[in-house]
């Protein structure tokens, strides 16, 4: 039978395996850390990405792990409200939903655990890819061990190891910026009713949600200077003072309930080809997604259903190395079209904020008609309200056929 070798068991690698050796297909999935249990694990899943996991067969398992739906987007400018949209937004339809990411790998986990043609390697990094006659035939981990396959699947990330090896090059966005990524303690405002808060105020923008584990997640946009300098800064004070009074005086409150700051280099492009002789990277390894508006996972998850429909009948028969090789430039031909319109759609997010960030006229302007004129108000909200509805739905029909 065909050894398939996924590196990386995020939500790309996690689901593709389980998906692969649940259709009895030999797969080994290696995962550089110890733990799920790591930070900046991003937990907002849209209307798309729910789908998939009901495809997936996974959506009871989500009922048993930390979730909760979103109630409203609020968008403050200046300190203040300009608009809110409910949750969900289509009527009938799902609530973007906070799943907790570690809860739901670790389910996923021993789902696939219980297939017998499945084997977990965690706590090994892989340095390279082994070559046999030009084409990629496995890797070799940081022990030295060298693990043989008949396809390796790149799925380690944004900063993937596989791609860089493999020599397969990365356009970079030039919208890539950092993030400062930590938690608090929550607020009963939040227990009422979680709001996800985007934040506008001078030069600082920032978003703010109650996670499925129940603290305050908050990601602080920085940009130039500021992603060297926030250290030397108190950076606390800075975000309460471009918060609403009733948020300032929380986050002021609660300031030694801050746990572990990470600031994170946000990556954001895509291959312009996510394949080589022996080899297919997917998810972020392939497209590294911004944080905007929650598409990782779902673009993820949605790139482990197409490649299961390409790869699992191909992989029963036991198909030749030239038969698997002739499938990857299927699957990117599927799945990058719904890539690089949800990457566009991100880059008009960020236009927005940028916009009200680099034009103090425009910022004051809109915060003090929107926040005393409710047609203008109405207005920006429902402009908002129509960019959101294919960034929540996607633009590609994902079916788990096989
Ligand atoms: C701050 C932030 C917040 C976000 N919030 C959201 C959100 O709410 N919703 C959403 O949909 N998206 C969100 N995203 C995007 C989302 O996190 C990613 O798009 C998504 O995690 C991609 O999944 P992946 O499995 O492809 O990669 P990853 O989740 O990055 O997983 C890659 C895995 O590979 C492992 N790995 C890396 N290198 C190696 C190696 N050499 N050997 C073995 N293993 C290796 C890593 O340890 C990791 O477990 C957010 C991103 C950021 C930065």
């Amino acid at each position: 039978m065909n050894q398939v070798v996924i590196i990386g068991a995020g939500p790309t690698g996690l689901t593709l395996a389980m998906l692969l050796a649940q259709r009895g297909i030999a797969v080994k999935l290696i995962e550089a850390s110890r733990s799920f249990r790591r930070t900046f694990r991003g937990e907002a899943l849209m209307p798309s990405g729910l789908d998939a996991i009901f495809q997936m067969g996974l959506a009871d398992l989500v009922a048993g792990i930390p979730h909760c739906a979103l109630d409203a987007w609020e968008f403050i400018i200046e300190r203040r409200p300009i608009f809110r949209v409910d949750e969900p937004l289509e009527t009938g339809g799902k609530a973007c939903t906070l799943i907790s990411q570690p809860a739901l790998l670790e389910q996923v986990l021993a789902k696939a655990n219980d297939c017998p043609s499945f084997e977990f390697i965690q706590g090994s990094a892989v340095k390279d890819l082994l070559w046999q006659d030009g084409r990629i035939a496995g890797v070799t981990l940081g022990d030295h061990r060298e693990i043989a396959a008949d396809l390796v699947i790149g799925a380690d990330g944004r900063n993937s190891i596989v791609r860089q090896k493999a020599n397969l090059s990365l356009q970079e966005e030039a919208t890539s910026f950092n993030i400062l990524w930590f938690k608090l303690a929550s607020s009963p405002r939040f227990e009422a009713e979680n709001v996800f808060y985007s934040i506008v105020c001078g030069d600082d923008a920032f978003g703010l949600f109650r996670s499925s584990e129940g603290n305050l997640q908050i990601g602080w946009s920085l940009h130039g200077n500021s992603a060297n300098s926030w250290q030397q800064i108190d950076w606390v004070e800075r975000i309460a003072a471009a918060s609403p009074d009733w948020l300032a005086a929380h986050i002021r409150s609660q300031s030694d309930s801050i746990e572990r700051p990470v600031l994170l280099s946000v990556t954001v492009g895509r291959c312009p080809q996510w394949y080589a002789p022996g080899l297919l990277l997917l998810g972020d390894a392939a497209h590294p997604m911004s944080p905007i508006r929650a598409q990782g996972i779902n673009m993820a998850l949605r790139d482990a259903i197409i490649a299961t429909n390409y790869l699992a009948p191909a992989l029963q028969k036991n198909s030749s190395l030239a038969e698997i090789d002739a499938l990857l430039p299927q699957i990117q031909a599927e799945r990058e079209p719904e890539i690089i319109q949800i990457q566009k759609l991100q880059r008009a997010e960020i236009a927005q904020a940028e916009l009200l960030r680099n034009y103090p006229l425009i910022r004051h302007g809109v915060s003090r008609l929107a926040s005393t004129i409710p047609s203008i108000s109405n207005r920006i909200r429902q402009s908002w309200v129509d960019r959101q509805f294919q960034l929540r739905r996607g633009f590609a029909n994902v079916c788990l056929k096989v």
